[in-house]
């Protein structure tokens, strides 16, 4: 597992359940967002409706569900969570929707990978506050329509392009999450540091701010790779010397790439004269699979402005030579 992907598996969320912002106004940053979002919920409190259904959209480790949550916590209901993959048959779905009680928040993360039928189904619940429960089976079966107290969905998607244009519209409310910069990551840092109980210069704050790739969950990752490293052979505080030392051990550099990202981009640079390359020949060149390079590593060297992609291939730009501390040869692209 590479320490600065944005994905997190079962135990790490754990790990950050004690880190999320209970209430909006602890949440950092994606300000623009928030203050949307706080009309929406104000307006449905004065209301005492439940508010319109809301979709968050975004990049992995952003702060999707931690949003969900303050939004069910703001309107003082609780939260039912589910997600796309987590529900293969329709059937599942209309089981969540019917044992739903009025008010509540409905999570549902990935929607994008919600099937069909299941998706077909939570239109007309989203819209009409109604399943069809179906009774019987073939020519036989009828559906019966069962109403439903009002409650709002939060759908969440890393690929809000990817969602029908009918689910898509039955939210009311789209906060598409950005990127945070360096001195929001900052500030995000040094809250989990206060809530760990730890004691952190503001220099390595700005550090791991900087290694952390515009992404909270690899912050608070990262915070705590460099606790461990104070703890153990630093002083227990977290300084810049503890800051840089624990990333070097963990190889990931100053503007956040890993072990891979670095292949890939010294491959690219040393090997074929910063390209063009194709894209398996250049994965082959670092033993990976095309698809690892192309998923896991380039995204975030393209978003960097690392590397581009032309129709004839990879190639590496000005900021790449930069940043390898390597003269381009004559000719190199860019
Ligand atoms: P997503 O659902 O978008 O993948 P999460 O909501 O699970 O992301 O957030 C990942 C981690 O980052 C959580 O530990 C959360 O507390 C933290 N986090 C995300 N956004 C913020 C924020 N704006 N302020 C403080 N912490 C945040």
């Amino acid at each position: 597992e590479r320490l600065v992907t944005a994905g997190a598996d079962e135990i790490e969320r754990a790990a950050e359940a004690a880190l999320r912002p209970k209430r909006l106004d602890e949440f950092v940053g994606q300000q623009v967002v928030r203050d949307q979002l706080s009309l929406v919920l104000q307006a449905a409190l004065a209301r005492d409706a439940a508010p319109d259904h809301v979709l968050l959209s975004g990049p992995p480790g952003l702060g999707k569900t931690t949003l969900a949550m303050i939004i069910s916590a703001e309107l003082g209901t609780s939260l039912r969570v589910t997600s796309g993959p987590a529900i293969q048959h329709a059937g599942d779905l209309a089981a969540v929707l019917s044992s739903l009680e009025e008010g509540e928040v409905l999570f549902i993360d990935e929607i994008h990978r919600l099937a069909r039928p299941a998706e077909e189904l939570l239109y007309v619940a989203m819209e009409d506050f109604r399943v069809d429960v179906v009774v019987g089976k073939g020519a036989g079966a009828s559906a019966i329509p069962l109403a439903l107290p009002p409650f709002t969905v939060v759908g969440a998607t890393t690929r809000s392009g990817l969602l029908p244009a009918p689910l898509r519209d039955r939210f009311g409310f789209t906060g598409h999450l950005d990127f945070y910069d360096a001195s929001e990551l900052e500030r995000v840092i040094l809250r989990s540091a206060g809530l760990l109980g730890v004691q952190i210069e503001h220099g390595a704050a700005h550090e791991i701010a900087g290694r952390s790739r515009g992404t909270p969950r690899i912050a608070n990752r990262l915070l705590r790779r460099v606790r461990d490293w104070a703890q153990v052979r630093g002083d227990g505080v977290l300084d810049l010397r503890a800051a840089r030392a624990a990333l070097e051990v963990y190889e990931v550099d100053p503007i956040g790439l890993d072990r891979l990202d670095r292949a890939v981009l010294g491959a690219l640079c040393r090997r074929f004269a910063g390209g063009p390359v194709g894209l398996s020949t250049l994965a082959m060149t670092v033993g990976e699979e095309p698809e690892t390079v192309e998923t896991v590593a380039e995204p975030y060297l393209v978003r960097e402005g690392l590397v581009a992609r032309t129709p004839r291939g990879r190639v590496a730009t000005s900021a790449a030579w930069q940043h390898l501390g390597i003269e381009p040869p004559p000719g190199a692209w860019g």
